[in-house]
């Protein structure tokens, strides 16, 4: 390996990120600088230190807020998140058809930082996995590896997950565990893990019982509040090592979709109390919220600094319509059994999301693409028998309309 490893200790971290601070303006992507500045300048809140989290039984220490950058195509907007002290990037293989790792990696690598970031990426996603033997599979991990450490230009990734797991059987799996074990004895990668948005108490659960993943990525936010098996499972797979970097923290994205919520809060309230609420679990390690301009990042960041509630924050948190309100689909399954032509409900509702809460085209087009055709949008007859099932309020029917019009 060409390229040092070190260790990440928050001295040494926070000495590295000062040097990284005075040199990374020279690189050249002077637009993101300037626009954070302004808005900086114009904030009167009180600077306090960055919060750090171990991430589990590694030595790397992460800042609680992280970039999810699956929704970014401004490279600007990755300098300025480093200049204000994002430290971990999030991204993934299918992101943008593997762009959105080049772009990751262009920024890091002209800016000339990769030692002061962590970089968390995703391969082999369900439609990969899908039909492979214990040798392909092997065989399809190194290739798949191989080629994020080449889009990201760099010969490590701190933290590799496999995309998407979403049943024990798929923790459990040998030739990927082996293989997973392979790369990080490889030094490809530092930490391995998983990332799940649906059976996600299941699916930690098990992680915790396995004892090779050392990190999980999850779809956790305050309207889950109320899932004991979920919090159960974070606890004991925290109380093993294991931390969450927490994803999906706004509860779908797009700061709020509900008109009549946006009136009663702002949307710094509503980002700032939902992150904090994910980050008052000790076990979660980091979050990833996928900000996708300048002004959201500022937002989102100072969480970094701060957890402790404002007063409107714990308003909103407490304020029982609001979370009905929001429809945010768990990733539950429930809906599966009660479809009589087999749709994929939840993966199509996770596909809506992506398209109308995050307008991310490319990742709403790659999930869809994810469903076997037989079970996919064209399947659904419209029949509404899943509705009545869903125990969150999702507005399903009205959803798969919607999709229906941009994919059909
Ligand atoms: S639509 Fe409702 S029942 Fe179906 S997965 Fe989402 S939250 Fe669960």
């Amino acid at each position: 390996m060409s390229g040092n490893t070190p260790d990440y200790t928050r001295r040494k971290f926070l000495a590295a990120s000062a040097a990284g601070l005075a040199s990374a303006g020279l690189a050249g992507f002077s637009p993101g600088l300037v626009r954070a500045q302004q808005i900086t300048e114009a904030s009167d809140e009180p600077k306090k230190d960055i919060i750090f989290r171990q991430l589990g039984s590694s030595k790397l220490e992460v800042p609680v807020v992280s970039m999810g950058a699956g929704n970014c195509t401004d490279p600007g907007l990755i300098q300025a998140s480093f200049e204000l002290g994002v430290r971990h990037f999030e991204t993934a293989a299918n992101y943008q058809f593997g762009a959105n790792e080049q772009l990751v990696g262009g920024v890091i690598n002209k800016m000339g930082v990769r030692d002061q970031v962590f970089i968390t990426t995703k391969i082999y996603t369900p439609a990969q996995r899908r039909d492979f033997d214990a040798k392909q599979a092997r065989n399809k991990l190194t290739n798949l590896v191989d080629g994020s450490l080449k889009r990201l230009r760099t010969d490590y990734i701190d933290i590799l997950l496999i995309h998407d797991v979403s049943n024990r059987e798929a923790v459990n799996n040998q030739a990927v565990m082996e293989a997973m074990a392979a790369i990080k004895e490889q030094q490809k990668a530092r930490v391995i893990g998983l990332s799940v948005h649906a059976n996600v108490a299941e699916v930690i659960d098990e992680v915790a019982r396995v004892g090779t993943w050392e990190a999980v990525q999850a779809s956790y936010n305050f309207t889950m509040a109320d899932d004991t098996a979920l919090s159960d499972a974070i606890t004991k797979a925290g109380k093993k090592g294991v931390r969450l970097i927490g994803m999906k923290t706004l509860a779908g994205g797009g700061r709020w979709p509900n008109p009549e919520t946006r009136q009663s809060y702002n949307s710094t309230t509503i980002a700032r109390a939902a992150i904090k609420w994910v980050l008052h679990n000790p076990y979660v390690a980091t979050v990833v919220p996928a900000f996708n301009n300048y002004e959201h990042m500022q937002e989102d960041f100072a969480v970094a600094r701060d957890l402790e509630y404002a007063p409107e924050e714990l308003n909103f948190l407490s304020d029982n319509s609001i979370q009905l309100g929001m429809g945010f689909c768990r990733q539950c399954r429930t809906c599966l059994a009660s479809c009589p032509r087999g749709v994929d409900i939840p993966t199509l509702m996770r596909t809506h999301m992506y398209a109308a809460q995050y307008t991310n085209f490319y990742l709403a087009r790659a999930t869809l693409d994810e469903i076997p055709s037989q079970n996919s949008l064209p399947a659904c007859s419209h029949c509404e028998t899943c509705v009545a099932d869903c125990a969150h309020s999702v507005d399903i029917a009205r959803r798969i309309d919607e999709l229906k019009v941009i994919y059909t």
